[in-house]
């Protein structure tokens, strides 16, 4: 898969582009610690989020 980047500092996410993956880590990632889905790899702001995120989880089972 060409061009895709991901975050160098290892959160997980990934960009088309370098310049959108430099600004990631400049304004989105490193100061504020994020809590990621373990089934989905989303990310939330807050753990209560991640906690009611996970319920939607418990709903359906993934299948593989
Ligand atoms: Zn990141
Ligand atoms: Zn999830």
């Amino acid at each position: 898969m060409p061009g895709f980047f991901a975050c160098s500092n290892g959160c997980g996410r990934a960009y088309n582009t370098y310049a959108t993956m430099s600004r990631h880590v400049r304004l989105d990632c490193g100061s504020e610690r994020r809590f990621q889905c373990n089934q989905c790899q989303k990310y939330f702001k807050r753990k209560y989020h991640l906690k009611r995120h996970y319920t939607t989880h418990s709903k359906t089972v993934k299948i593989e």
